[in-house]
């Protein structure tokens, strides 16, 4: 089989599109969103070894630095964490996973005017941030899939760091093949990264073995705290600064945590609301089936997917929490549940 026969029949004239964009770029900055999860890092990652198989100047831009617990991915350097200094004055941009330009951080959204972009995303809301070309596939499952399409339509092979990057985005934006995002192509791509010696088994152990004694201690207090709402159809957990302080944990070891208040018997919304300074509130979404959380943090100035959102507030977190559950309670009745 012709590697380019896995890009999707409906996906091949778009990434042969951004792959003609990418061929004329130089001197390129590539970044995700602020705080990157694994779809977002894997998507930098392959991106800038897609750059320097084609011979091209990139660095790769992370705010507010690389997570710990996705350290151990290899990452094409030079990295830079602030943009006060460049390692090279750059001309172009890559965005990836980002559905709003503000999620870039202050430091580039500040300078992507000045940068000719490309921007690439399976969330909505970003079509036309890219000033040379845009893919937005909310159909995709993450953005390191069609990153991928890009680089099979550059005529690049998917091994070695670049399939475990392209990995980590899939297995990472699919819950490890359990969300109804798992397509067939997305289970297609995985067998070509398999075949060439991409190791799931590894990349999983990593993701799961590396808690802290910290982290550990933090979801047990959360736990507990846990409350049901609404009949028992939503569950609802606050996370105050004192929480990571007092178990010595970091922001990123709350990753993953809103899914297991999903998990629980009956609960239609998990949500959680944690609070990043005094009056300012980051808040996670989850449903199951066809409840639109994206629905409900829109409602709050957020965005997302339909079964995970999320968003930031400027409120209290008391004011925060009587918001968020008002716009939960909206879309449970819309959807007359
Ligand atoms: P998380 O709850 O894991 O931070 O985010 C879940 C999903 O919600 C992300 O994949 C992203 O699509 C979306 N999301 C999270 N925070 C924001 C935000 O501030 N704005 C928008 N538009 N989407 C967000
Ligand atoms: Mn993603």
């Amino acid at each position: 089989m012709q590697q380019s026969e896995l890009i999707p029949e409906r996906y091949r004239d778009v990434a042969q599109h951004i792959a003609e964009a990418v061929r004329k770029m130089d001197r390129v900055i590539i970044a995700a969103h602020a705080n990157p999860d694994g779809d977002a890092l894997g998507a930098v990652a392959a991106v800038g070894y897609m750059l320097r198989a084609l011979g091209k100047e990139a660095f790769i831009y992370v705010t507010p630095r690389v997570p710990l617990n996705l350290s151990f991915i290899p990452l094409p350097g030079p990295i830079v964490t602030t943009l006060v200094h460049f390692p090279f004055e750059p001309r172009c941009a890559i965005f990836l996973d980002c559905s709003e330009s503000h999620r870039l951080g202050p430091e580039l959204s500040n300078l992507m005017s000045a940068l000719e972009s490309v921007n690439i995303d399976h969330h909505l809301g970003s079509e036309g941030m890219g000033s040379m070309a845009n893919w937005v596939e909310p159909q995709g499952a993450a953005t390191t899939q069609l990153v991928a399409y890009i680089a099979l339509a550059l005529g690049l092979s998917l091994k070695e760091d670049l399939a475990t990057a392209v990995a980590l985005g899939l297995v990472t934006d699919t819950g490890g093949f359990r969300y109804s995002n798992t397509s067939q192509e997305v289970l297609h791509l995985t067998a070509h990264l398999v075949a060439n010696g991409c190791n799931l088994a590894a990349l999983r152990a990593q993701l799961d073995n590396s808690w802290s004694l910290s982290r550990m201690r933090l979801w047990g207090e959360l736990m507990c705290r846990a409350e049901m709402r609404r009949n028992n159809t939503v569950a609802f957990c606050p996370i105050f600064l004192s929480d990571l302080r007092s178990t010595g944990a970091h922001k990123e070891d709350l990753e993953g945590f809103v899914e297991q208040l999903r998990q629980l018997h009956g609960v239609k919304v998990a949500a959680v609301l944690r609070e990043d300074a005094p009056g300012c509130c980051k808040f996670s979404l989850r449903s199951s089936g066809t409840v639109d959380v994206c629905a409900a943090a829109t409602l709050l100035g957020g965005g997302g997917h339909r079964n995970a959102s999320g968003g930031t507030v400027r409120m209290t977190m008391e004011d925060a929490e009587a918001n968020l559950l008002s716009a939960i309670e909206q879309e449970l009745a819309n959807e007359g549940l």
